[in-house]
C-alpha cells in the first residue's frame, strides 16, 4: 500500500502549520502536499499549552489556537486543509525513513513517497527515566509537550485544588507550569539543581526578581538539589518525593520539566547532524538535497553571530518553516535566512522578551524593585543581546533593531544609565559610518544589511509584542 506526494511534512506542530500556509501562498496544487502527524489534531500553537490552556477561567481550547493565529494569519482548522487539497494524515507515526529511496513508512504500514521532504518533528519531553528515576507512568505525574499532556495536567489540577504540587525543573516549562498551578490554587514547590531559575538565559540578578515574585505568590524554591525517588501508594500514585539532599516532600501531583530532546532518530546515519539536530544550510536544506529540516530539529547558520544553532523557540519554528517552503518553491527568489534569536515568556502579570545573544559582560538597567528592568549583553565591545521585562511594543521594536546593528559600546556605564533609551537612540540614529554607533559592515553593504535588518527586526518585534499579549 502506498501513495506519492510532491511535498511531505513529517510532524504536525507549529512549523508544519506555518509551512502549510506558506505552501498555499506559493501556489501548491491540491493533492501535492501531505502532512503526517502522530498527534490526533491539526497543527496548533504549542506555547498556548502552558499559558491560556491552563487557565481555570475561560481557558484556550481548540479550535481557538490552531496555527497560524499566533502570527495574526489565518486559523488553519481541519477544514482549511481539506479546502486546500492538503492531505492531513493524523494519529499516524512515521516509523522509518529512507532518504535514498525518498520513502517513509508509517505505523499503519503505508509507504509514502516524496519529491521534497520537510522534517518538522520537533522535540519530546525528556523523561525521569532518562535520569534514572521511575514514575512517569503514575497518574499524577505530568509532562507538558502536547495536547494530551496538557489535558492530563488540567484534569490533575482539577483534582488537586488546595493540594501540593512539586515542579521538577527551573526552566521555561517549570516556571510557566508553576505559575499556572498557583493560579489554579495549588501550593507549589519547585525543585532544581541550579542556584537560580532559567539558568540558561537569566542572570542571577534577573532570576532573583522572578523568584521573589513567585515567592510572593507562595511558591517554595528548593534549589541546589534534585529528585532522588518517589514514594507511591498502593495504586501507584505518587504521594511523596525524596530529594538528593535527604529532604522528603509530601505531594499530590508532580510536573516534570527537565528539558526536551529533538526527534531526529528517524534520520540517524542518513543525514548530517550538528548541535544535536539535523544540520541544514541557510535555506534549511539538509545534507540530502531533497530533505529540509525546520523548527526544533534544525541546526542552522545564524548569520548575525557567525555560528550555527539549534533553537527550541516558536518564532524560529514559524520563520524557518516559511523560509524552507520559499526555498523549495521559489529557490531563485529566496535569500539566505538571516535570523535574530528571539525568546519570550509570560507568567502571572509579568512579561519579558529577549533578543540576540546572552554572551559577554552583562549590564543591568532599570528598576528591579519596580516593574520594568532589563539587561544588556556586551561581547567584544559590541551590544549583542538585550532582555527586558515590562516593556512596550516600541521598546521591543527598538531592541530588535539595535541588536541587529550590534553597535559598538564604548562606555558600559552609559548603558546602565540610559537603560532602554540606549536602544531607542541607536535604533533612531541615522546609519552613518564613523558616528556614535559604528556598524559591523562596510558601505554600501552595511546600509542594505542594516535596512533589511530593521525591516525584519521591526516585524519580529511587532509580532512578538502582539503574540506575547495574545497567548
Ligand atoms: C508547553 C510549551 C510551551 C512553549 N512556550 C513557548 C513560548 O512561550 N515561547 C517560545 O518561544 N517557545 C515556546 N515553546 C517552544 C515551541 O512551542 C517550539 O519551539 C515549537 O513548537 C517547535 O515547533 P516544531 O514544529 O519544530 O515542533 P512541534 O511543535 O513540537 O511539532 C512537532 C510535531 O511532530 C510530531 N512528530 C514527531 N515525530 C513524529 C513522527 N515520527 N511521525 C509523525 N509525527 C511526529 C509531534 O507529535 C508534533 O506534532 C513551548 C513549547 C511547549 C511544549
Amino acid at each position: 500500500m502506498g501513495r506519492a506526494f510532491v511535498y511531505v511534512i513529517i510532524g504536525g506542530g507549529v512549523a508544519a502549520g506555518y509551512a502549510a500556509l506558506e505552501f498555499t501562498k506559493k501556489g501548491v496544487s491540491p493533492g501535492e502536499l501531505c502532512i503526517i502527524s502522530d498527534e490526533t489534531v491539526a497543527p496548533y500553537e504549542r506555547p498556548a499549552l502552558s499559558k491560556g490552556f491552563l487557565l481555570p477561567e475561560a481557558p484556550a481550547r481548540l479550535p481557538g489556537f490552531h496555527t497560524c493565529v499566533g502570527a495574526n494569519e489565518e486559523k488553519l482548522t481541519p477544514n482549511w486543509y481539506k479546502d486546500h487539497g492538503i492531505e492531513l494524515i493524523l494519529g499516524t507515526r512515521v516509523e522509518s525513513a529512507d532518504v535514498r529511496r525518498k520513502t517513509l513508512l508509517t505505523t499503519v504500514g503505508e509507504t509514502i513517497a516524496y519529491k521534497f521532504l520537510i522534517i518538522a518533528t520537533g522535540a519530546r519531553a525528556r523523561t525521569l527515566e532518562e535520569i534514572g528515576i521511575t514514575g512517569s507512568d503514575a497518574e499524577n505525574v505530568c509532562y507538558l509537550r502536547d495536547l494530551a499532556d496538557a489535558t492530563k495536567l488540567v484534569n490533575m489540577m482539577g483534582k488537586c485544588t488546595g493540594g501540593k504540587a512539586m515542579v521538577i525543573g527551573g526552566g521555561y516549562i517549570g516556571m510557566e507550569c508553576a505559575a499556572a498551578l498557583v493560579i489554579n490554587k495549588i501550593h507549589v514547590s519547585m525543585v532544581f539543581p541550579g542556584t537560580y531559575c532559567m539558568g540558561r538565559l537569566f542572570t542571577p540578578k534577573i532570576a532573583s526578581y522572578y523568584e521573589d515574585f513567585y515567592k510572593s505568590k507562595g511558591v517554595n524554591f528548593i534549589k541546589g538539589t534534585a529528585l532522588s525517588s518517589f514514594m507511591f501508594n498502593s495504586t501507584r500514585k505518587v504521594t511523596g518525593a525524596f530529594l538528593k539532599d535527604g529532604r522528603y516532600l509530601p505531594v499530590d501531583m508532580v510536573v516534570v520539566g527537565i528539558g526536551a530532546c529533538p526527534n531526529t532518530s528517524l534520520f540517524k546515519d542518513q543525514l548530517k547532524f550538528e548541535n544535536g539536530g539535523i544540520q541544514v544550510n541557510s535555506r534549511f536544506q539538509s545534507s540530502n538535497t531533497s530533505v529540509y529540516a525546520v523548527g526544533d530539529v534544525a541546526s542552522f547558520p545564524v548569520k548575525l553571530f557567525g555560528d550555527t544553532r539549534r533553537l527550541e523557540h516558536v518564532d524560529l519554528a514559524r520563520k524557518s518553516a516559511k523560509h524552507a517552503v520559499s526555498a523549495i518553491m521559489e529557490p531563485r527568489n529566496t535569500s539566505d535566512f538571516d535570523y535574530l534569536p528571539f525568546f519570550y515568556s509570560r507568567v502571572f502579570s509579568l512579561s519579558w522578551q529577549f533578543y540576540g545573544d546572552n554572551v559577554g559582560e552583562v549590564i543591568h538597567f532599570g528598576d528591579f524593585s519596580g516593574t520594568k528592568f532589563g539587561g544588556y549583553w556586551v561581547n567584544e565591545g559590541r551590544l549583542v543581546g538585550c532582555f527586558l521585562e515590562g516593556g512596550g511594543n516600541e521598546e521591543y521594536e527598538a531592541i530588535a533593531k539595535a541588536i541587529r546593528l550590534k553597535p559598538v559600546v564604548k562606555d558600559l556605564s552609559k548603558l546602565q544609565r540610559d537603560g532602554v533609551d540606549f536602544v531607542n537612540e541607536v535604533s533612531h540614529k541615522p546609519l552613518v559610518q564613523g558616528g556614535g554607533f559604528r556598524l559591523l559592515l562596510k558601505k554600501p553593504v552595511y546600509i542594505w544589511y542594516a535596512t533589511s535588518g530593521i525591516v525584519v527586526a521591526a516585524s519580529v518585534a511587532a509580532f512578538a509584542c502582539w503574540y506575547a499579549n495574545k497567548w
